[in-house]
């Protein structure tokens, strides 16, 4: 008999988790934390040692009271990629379980980085899984990791692999044909398994409504060269923002920055981590083109150094979304020895995450700058989430049995929902929706 828990990502885009019970072996499908609610959480007490049962109270990580049943049962946690929502809860909630933590190497890499900097020890081993290969956890269920691109290295789709059928797993990912960074998706393999039984497939539903294919990496590619070699900038500093985990998108800042003859410096903390995790497993190698400043005090030393001559630099800072700690906005507000001067550019790499917080914090950030007569450049991006035409795809490549619409609020899961249904699928047959701690059995018998 195989069940599904919802334990978190199915109210709400965050805490991603799921639980999958073959028998009785459970794998727990990622472990993230919910963004928001944590940064707030984080904010507004004065913790000392935070916990999980903490995280959970706040809603800033999945509840797995919902699964305390089988905790004793519960065999690995699987990451498919290193995004926070996906990956950040392992330090707080993975002790709780007597279960091995695999995920692909720059996965683990960057969780390695999240332990050392929170200065937490998890007692679970943690076991690197390749992409594009499998490993047998158990007489009863076979792990599969497929390739596939999404805005950070090495995210892949999973595959469980049980005598009752496959179920897969596809949180996060897009469909793109021309990587910046890393190979193109394993379309060869999901084609295969679409030949075989899946049995249920557990996949995203973000942009289930977005009528469209995501563009490619490529696309934001081109939209960042045309800023930045196309607009001239001879006597102005240029800081771009961006995701401090999109490896592809920073690769291409520095191929254009290395094109403008600038010397380039990685201002901000979680730059450091993500650039430190690909180049300790060899995937990039960043450093030796780009300067990471990692910290407040040297990130001011550095910048009242070199603030006659910021017309020499190209600027990657942390804050993409306004926020109000992170290094552009502190820039902006002139907490660091560094005055932008009128016509300097500013190119967030990024589109507005859109919570109230993200919201009012941008605003804040953007009237900042246009204060300072600053030349804006924004939503030079294209997203790393499947879209509906992607979406529509990648069923049709696995032609699973049943569709469990996931990563994402009510209205989401109904657009992914509605696209099944497009494609001969039944709601409560054969596409499933279900919320935040809710059980699903899966009919294993063949039909
Ligand atoms: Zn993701």
């Amino acid at each position: 008999m195989i069940e599904i828990c919802a334990v978190g990502g199915y109210n709400e885009v965050g805490k991603n988790c799921t639980a999958v019970k073959v028998d009785n072996e459970v794998i727990i499908l990622d472990l993230g934390l919910h963004l928001e609610n944590y940064i707030k959480f984080t904010q507004d007490e004065d913790i000392v040692n935070l916990s999980g049962k903490q995280l959970m109270k706040a809603h800033a990580a999945p509840d797995i009271e919902s699964i305390k049943d089988w905790k004793d049962n519960v065999k690995a946690i699987i990451i498919g990629h290193a995004h926070l929502d996906h990956v950040g809860a392992v330090p707080y909630l993975a002790s709780y379980f007597k279960a091995q933590v695999i995920g692909t190497p720059y996965t683990v890499s960057v969780i390695n980085e999240i332990l050392k900097e929170e200065k937490i020890k998890i007692k679970n081993r943690i076991r690197v899984l390749n992409s594009n290969s499998s490993y047998k956890l158990s007489d009863k269920i076979k792990i599969e990791f497929i390739h596939v691109t999404h805005s950070i290295p090495q995210t892949v789709i999973v595959a469980l692999h049980t005598k009752y059928g496959i179920l897969v797993y596809a949180n996060d990912f897009k469909f793109d044909l021309h990587p910046v960074l890393g190979k193109k998706p394993n379309f060869k393999r999901l084609k295969e398994l679409g030949k075989e039984n899946v049995l249920a497939l557990i996949v995203e539903s973000t942009y289930a409504d977005d009528a469209r294919k995501t563009p490619s990496e490529m696309v934001a590619r081109e939209m960042l060269k045309d800023i930045l070699l196309g607009v001239d900038s001879k006597n102005n500093a240029i800081i771009v923002t961006t995701f401090s985990s999109h490896l592809a998108r920073l690769k291409s800042i520095i191929d254009f920055g290395k094109k403008l003859n600038r010397k380039m410096l990685f201002l901000g903390r979680s730059l450091s981590k993500y650039v430190k995790a690909g180049e300790n497993i060899g995937i990039i190698s960043f450093t030796k083109d780009v300067e990471l400043v990692k910290y407040s005090r040297q990130i001011k030393r550095k910048l009242s150094k070199i603030s006659n001559e910021m017309e020499k630099y190209l600027i990657v800072a942390t804050g993409h979304q306004g926020e109000p700690k992170a290094v552009l906005a502190k820039i902006a507000n002139r907490e660091f020895p560094f005055a932008l001067r009128e016509n300097d550019h500013v190119i967030f790499s990024c589109k507005v995450i859109p919570t109230p917080t993200n919201i009012e914090n941008r605003k804040n950030l953007e009237e900042n700058l246009k204060s300072l007569h600053i030349r804006i450049f924004k939503d030079i991006h294209e997203s790393g989430h499947a879209a509906r035409e992607d979406l529509r795809e990648m069923i049709g490549m696995l032609k699973p049995r049943n569709i469990i619409p996931a990563h994402g609020n009510a209205e989401m899961k109904k657009a992914l929902a509605s696209l099944a249904m497009e494609m001969g699928y039944e709601t409560g047959k054969s596409v499933f929706i279900i919320r935040d701690s809710q059980r699903l059995s899966i009919k294993t018998q063949k039909i």
